[in-house]
């Protein structure tokens, strides 16, 4: 940890200098210069009314700002690109609307890009890195090739999806880039005062919530749980296309030599439009074969809480929360369970929530749209009513 000072911000005032205890400041050419002696108590930090006396980890300063936001796509092996990287679009377009905001893609062929949905979600251009050795993911590879175009382009924010494919790739981008990354956040805001990106992420086992920034250094970068944000489109945006041909890529050492599906006979929970999570005031793994049946009879998908993992009674690939999945159906319903933060992580962005909760100081019910006291069992013929209801409704 360094003391310093931001010549363009110091005015000379001298104060910095009358407050510190041991005269570790002098004034050169009207600017403010700390001394090898500093001990870092940081006074001076505190009395400088242009605030141009900073902490910092590092001998350089701010880096340069710009009002350009990069956001990295994801193509799954399907083809489709991850849904996720719209919804951070439109995220940061809710928080700055005159940013520049590029939608990032290394690939080979440009015919997976929706240029129409891209420009609704806010995204500016769409800049598409194109090599046939970009068919598939290679951490090395997009690295290599990345990297040169931020340094050229300086974007102040690059946000990931915190799927396999971001997780792997953006430390690896911080690294090269010098600068700080958030991983698995979910929230985005900025802060009024200075314009920072504000990165928020469960911490300490999820009991409270970290507000993370990176004032030194650009980009701000982020990796984004999938499915935290709406996705909000407004039809008279467009976006324009951008497309350079990657020169003599480097050829990965490492190669995919066979890809195999897991089969799960749990519908793909993030696809579902209503979520039945079941915690473990079910009771038993007979009770969660009981709500299996209603799932299907309602057309619903099958989450759950971690406990019900622990107990083998569901499989982890339906486990909603911080160390699971984290959805956004129409209606979720919870069923027994209590609503821990480490949970509400993971289904806090569900338009509608029922809880079902026999206690009714259950912190569930801080988050439902519609709170139900009582027994699971008794609950169940109800819940199915009103889900039909509301089906009719929307
Ligand atoms: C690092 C870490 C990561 C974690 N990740 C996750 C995660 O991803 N997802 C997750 O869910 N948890 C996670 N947890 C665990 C989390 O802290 C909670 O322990 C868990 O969410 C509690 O699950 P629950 O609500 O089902 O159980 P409980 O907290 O035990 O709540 C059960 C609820 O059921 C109600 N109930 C009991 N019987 C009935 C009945 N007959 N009818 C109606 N209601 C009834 C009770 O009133 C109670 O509110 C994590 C914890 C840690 C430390």
């Amino acid at each position: 940890m360094k003391i310093k000072v931001i010549s363009s911000q110091c005015n000379g005032c001298t104060l910095c200098i009358k407050k510190c205890p041991i005269q570790s400041i002098r004034l050169e050419n009207k600017t403010a210069v700390i001394l090898d002696s500093c001990n870092y108590c940081g006074i001076c930090i505190s009395v400088c009314p242009q605030k141009a006396i900073i902490k910092s980890l590092e001998d350089e300063v701010i880096a340069p700002v710009t009002n350009k936001s990069w956001v990295m796509m994801e193509t799954k092996l399907n083809g489709e690109i991850d849904s996720t990287s719209y919804e951070m679009i439109s995220k940061l377009r809710e928080l700055n609307p005159t940013a520049h905001i590029t939608a990032v893609l290394l690939s080979s062929t440009c015919k997976n890009i929706d240029t129409t949905l891209l420009g609704s979600v806010g995204a500016d251009e769409v800049f598409l890195l194109q090599n046939p050795a970009f068919e598939e993911y290679n951490a090395v590879l997009f690295t290599k090739a990345l990297v040169p175009y931020c340094q050229r382009e300086e974007p102040a924010v690059f946000v990931f999806p915190a799927t396999e494919m971001g997780r792997d790739l953006a430390p690896r981008i911080a690294t090269e880039l010098h600068t700080g990354l958030t991983a698995d956040c979910t929230d985005l805001s900025i802060d009024p005062e200075n314009g920072l990106l504000i990165q928020t992420r469960p911490a300490w086992d999820g009991n409270l919530m970290a507000s993370i920034i990176c004032p030194n250094r650009r980009p701000q970068m982020a990796t984004i749980r999938p499915h935290v944000f709406p996705m909000n489109q407004d039809k008279d945006r467009s976006c324009t296309t951008r497309i350079e041909e990657y020169k003599n890529p480097v050829l990965p050492v490492e190669k995919i030599t066979q890809r195999s599906v897991i089969e799960s006979t749990f519908p793909d929970l993030e696809k579902q439009t209503i979520v039945i999570g079941v915690g473990r005031g079910i009771g038993s793994k007979d009770n969660v074969d009981l709500i299996w049946d209603f799932a299907q009879s309602i057309h619903a998908g099958i989450g759950c809480s971690r406990p019900l993992v622990d107990n083998g009674w569901l499989p982890h690939e339906v486990q909603v929360g911080m160390s699971g999945k984290a959805i956004a159906p129409k209606v979720y319903i919870a069923l027994g369970i209590s609503g821990s933060v480490q949970h509400l992580v993971g289904m806090q962005s569900s338009e509608y929530i029922i809880a079902v909760n026999k206690d009714e100081n259950a912190p569930i019910f801080h988050h439902a749209h519609l709170s139900l006291v009582g027994d699971i069992k008794k609950m169940l013929p109800l819940l199915k009513d009103i889900v039909e209801k509301r089906k009719k409704l929307s």
